[in-house]
């Protein structure tokens, strides 16, 4: 057939067409010859060759064009346990989008990884600025309003601290006091340079250097949660190692229960859950990451204002926000500045609630928190809201 068309538009006739015209007309009586000839072995098993493989191209034509749901994913990232869930919605492509991002976060605003903006910025401390991409310039601008905002108990200059204690090379120990403050000098947020027309940043001072840890997942959290929406998604869960967010309605129209870690117990052991709506929510503890020794728990959120784990009463501070950037910032920040001045600066913000969980098992949360407490060792305390005294 293909032969024939061309020869309708093209005009120059050749010997080697003669001799396929041939050919053909051979074929023709041959076919002609076998058509009656059903029974004939060829053709039966040319037919069934025909049928199985006209079956395969429609199976596969049917596999294609409809993806399975997959209804959850996990995978490690950012040095922790990523759980995305879009229930009947997720599919695979969709899955792959949201966990290329997280990787492509995690390549820019890892301390592990060399060649990270961070790690490049982290190199240049003391000697030149850094330019690096849009999105790391834009949550390390974040992270100093934080410090602004809270006069450095969020500190995203806290790098030197974290890796004297061990927290981000998988050797935690107890430094000394002289070496803590050596290191005390160099964790200075008002150091960090910031210019926005060459998304340029300049660690003033040698040997300072930038953590997100603080502040980096939440922004992970915000970008999956982007995607999702973007890609038709309506309802879905964002966990990653903690940081969550509830995206849409349940499709029951009840409030979404995401359930509070109990700091005291194994991970996945909680003192009750918050009823919430599409929000994040985002817990600083203690328990995130620590190591005991002599019976002591050291933690991986520093006061750094003396280089100690924090040591307040709280064991954990959870926030819930309507994004997981500000939510992760603040449960940290909250966690480092206390209780009291903890809990004004979130009563300071109209969208932003908070859960308290001090070591005498006693929870206090801001106005409007829904939490139902399930594990009766813990004990809600009430803040009047006449006498604003318990
Ligand atoms: P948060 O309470 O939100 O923050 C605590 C973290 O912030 C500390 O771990 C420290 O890094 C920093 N910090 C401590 N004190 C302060 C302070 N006063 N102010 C500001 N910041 C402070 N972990 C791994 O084991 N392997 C990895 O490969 C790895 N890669 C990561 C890549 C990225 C981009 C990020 C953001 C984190 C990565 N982590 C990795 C760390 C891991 O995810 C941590 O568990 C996480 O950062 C701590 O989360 P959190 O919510 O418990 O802590
Ligand atoms: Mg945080």
């Amino acid at each position: 057939m293909g032969c024939k068309q061309r020869i309708k538009f093209n005009h120059r006739v050749s010997q080697s067409y003669m001799f396929s015209l041939k050919i053909l007309q051979n074929l023709k009586v041959s076919r002609a010859a076998n058509n009656h000839n059903v029974l004939n072995p060829n053709n039966k098993c040319r037919l069934s060759l025909c049928v199985l493989l006209c079956f395969i191209f429609i199976y596969n034509l049917s596999v294609l064009s409809c993806e399975r749901p997959e209804y959850s994913r996990i995978n490690v990232a950012l040095g922790t346990v990523c759980t995305v869930t879009l229930f009947d919605q997720g599919k695979n492509s969709i899955y792959n989008d949201i966990f290329n991002r997280i990787r492509e976060i995690e390549n820019l605003m890892s301390v592990r990884i060399p060649t990270s903006d961070i790690s490049r910025i982290n190199a240049f401390a003391g000697i030149e600025p850094v330019q690096v991409h849009e999105e790391t310039f834009k949550v390390i601008k974040r992270a100093v309003y934080y410090a602004e905002l809270c006069s450095g108990a969020f500190n995203p200059a806290i790098g030197p601290l974290v890796s004297l204690w061990g927290f981000n090379n998988e050797n935690p120990r107890i430094p000394s006091q002289k070496e803590i403050d050596e290191v005390l000098p160099l964790i200075n947020w008002r150091n960090i340079e910031l210019d926005p027309e060459t998304n340029s940043v300049f660690l003033t001072q040698y040997n300072m250097a930038l953590d997100l840890g603080a502040i980096a997942k939440g922004y992970a959290v915000d970008e999956a949660t982007r995607i999702a929406k973007k890609a038709g998604i309506t309802r879905a869960i964002i966990d990653l190692g903690g940081d969550i967010m509830v995206l849409g309605e349940k499709k029951d129209k009840t409030l979404w229960n995401v359930g509070l870690q109990n700091p005291d117990e194994e991970q996945g052991f909680t003192i009750g859950y918050l009823q919430i709506p599409e929000s994040s929510v985002v817990t600083s503890g203690v328990y995130e990451r620590f190591f005991i020794e002599e019976g002591k728990r050291y933690h991986h959120i520093f006061q750094p204002s003396d280089g100690y784990p924090v040591n307040n009463g709280l064991l954990s501070v959870t926030i819930i926000a309507n994004n997981s950037m500000d939510a992760d910032a603040l449960s940290t920040a909250a966690f480092v500045l206390g209780y009291e001045k903890g809990r004004a600066l979130i009563e300071s913000m109209p969208s932003v609630k908070a859960v308290f969980i001090f070591q005498d098992r006693t929870i206090r949360t801001t106005p409007g928190v829904n939490l139902v407490i399930t594990d009766k060792s813990f004990k809600e305390i009430y803040l009047s809201r006449v006498t604003m005294t318990e």
